[in-house]
């Protein structure tokens, strides 16, 4: 009998890989352009850390967690986001005190949430997200939702839809709060139960509500932007202001609250549809924190933090054929004829990737046909064949296989002729020169 995957998780391979590499790349490369660096943290934390930080009325919390008893019987979390994993790691290594401020982190990594299983929806998924820690000034927030948009710029994404909204501060959303409560008591009856108990501990929570009926009554609540303070309202007008000076288009959704508790002022989200109509939600994240570092023990310090989520990435760069570029490239792909060459075709297989050439080599007697399809499937640039007249020659056959033209030369001369070779390619940009500049040796 198999052993199945677990539902919800999905295996990541080949070309695929490749393509969450190269997304993690370009998202790694952003984030040190802005001078974040990278911090990796548990996978494993106290449930305790998600409780306080995410929020005990957060949907995480309340139903998304993979939470149990290890055998010493504490409660451990596989973490459903990174964020609190990095407040607790600046925590417990005192980086507040020990490093300058900002501390500005970024992480790539699992998260795990039990969910219901849907396109871009996992039960294991992979976060790149950034942290900045330190800083109360309105451009961090700016600084955040930049390299967010950057790094979609980067990956190709052309009209992203950017929506925001501001949480204010704690008087504004306590204020907003009473007024939520007012007008959600009169119709709380109606919804669902989980608004219901959203109603008691949260009613923020209610207006992020995915039932049709919900979001019907949720639309005509009270907007939190008639609640905020002066000094929170002028927080999200420099925020707002500087996104249009700098031609960041950006809409605010006024029943924008986010999933997780802990944030205060500017939240965010940036959302992409493919050309195909394709939209997995929101394909990142993120907002301003006041309270989050001193819910977890640490001093009172504001920050903000961005994820995006790379399943989401890809899936979305996949459907908009901008991945295309992601292939395996194997620059020599070494066939030894017959059963007898094997052995020499391994030195030499050995000795070009001590050059660091990209080889691969076959290892069992296949004929040509099974050589070249191979070849093919790998991307090879060259094949290098190696049979027993070659073996008792010192030579080996070089063959070029985008030209097709192939040429007999000694052993000892093939790495220079690769080394020439590539160099031209280099120059070239293209792929390598063909087989005929060895002609010329
Ligand atoms: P949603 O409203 O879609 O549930 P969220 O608000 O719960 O998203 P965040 O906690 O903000 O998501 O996580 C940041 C990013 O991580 C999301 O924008 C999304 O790209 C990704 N993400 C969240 N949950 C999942 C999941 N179950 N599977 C894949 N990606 C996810
Ligand atoms: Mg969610």
């Amino acid at each position: 009998m198999n052993v199945n995957i677990v539902k919800g998780t999905h295996d990541i391979y080949d070309d695929d890989a490749r393509a969450f590499e190269y997304i993690e790349m370009v998202l790694k490369a952003v984030a040190e352009m802005y001078s974040f660096q990278q911090i990796r943290t548990p996978i494993l934390e106290y449930t305790e850390l998600f409780t306080r930080s995410v929020g005990e009325s957060s949907d995480i919390v309340r139903k998304e967690m993979y939470t149990f008893l290890d055998k010493g019987d504490r409660s451990v979390t596989l973490r459903p986001e990174l964020t609190a994993g990095v407040m607790r790691s600046i925590v417990t290594n005192k980086l507040y005190a020990t490093k300058d401020l900002p501390i500005k982190s970024y992480y790539v990594g699992p998260a795990f949430r039990y969910e219901r299983p849907q396109a871009g929806r996992y039960r294991q998924f992979n976060q790149f997200g950034i942290e900045a820690v330190g800083v109360t000034s309105p451009y961090q927030d700016l600084e955040c939702i930049m390299l967010g948009y950057d790094a979609l710029k980067l990956l190709g994404f052309k009209n992203i839809n950017l929506k925001i909204n501001s949480l204010g501060d704690q008087e504004s959303r306590n204020k907003y709060r009473e007024a939520l409560k007012e007008y959600f008591s009169k119709q709380i009856d109606n919804m669902c139960a989980d608004c219901k108990e959203r109603f008691n501990i949260n009613p923020l929570r209610i207006l992020d509500c995915k039932v049709p009926a919900d979001q019907e009554i949720a639309k005509n609540a009270p907007k939190m932007r008639d609640y905020l303070t002066p000094e929170a309202k002028k927080r999200f007008e420099t925020i707002t202001n500087t996104l249009e000076e700098y031609e960041i288009p950006y809409e605010i959704d006024d029943s924008l609250v986010r999933g997780l508790d802990y944030y205060s002022h500017i939240i965010f989200e940036f959302h992409y549809t493919t050309e195909n109509g394709l939209n997995v939600g929101a394909v990142g994240a993120g907002g301003h924190y006041d309270n989050l570092l001193s819910e977890i023990g640490g001093p009172a310090l504001s920050g903000v933090g961005l994820a995006l989520g790379i399943e989401r990435l890809y899936a979305v760069m996949k459907d908009d054929n901008l991945l295309k570029e992601e292939k395996l490239e194997t620059d020599v792909y070494v066939m030894p004829i017959g059963e007898d060459s094997i052995k020499d075709a391994f030195g030499v297989a050995q000795i070009l990737r001590a050059n660091a050439y990209k080889v691969e080599i076959c290892l069992e007697n296949k004929s040509f046909k099974q050589l070249f399809k191979r070849a093919e499937n790998i991307n090879a640039k060259l094949a290098v064949i190696i049979g027993e007249n070659e073996i008792k020659n010192n030579e080996v056959v070089l063959k070029d296989l985008h030209t097709q033209k192939q040429v007999t030369i000694p052993l000892k001369n093939l790495l220079g002729t690769l080394d020439m070779m590539f160099d031209d390619k280099e120059e070239e940009h293209d792929h390598c020169s063909c087989a005929e500049d060895i002609h010329h040796e």
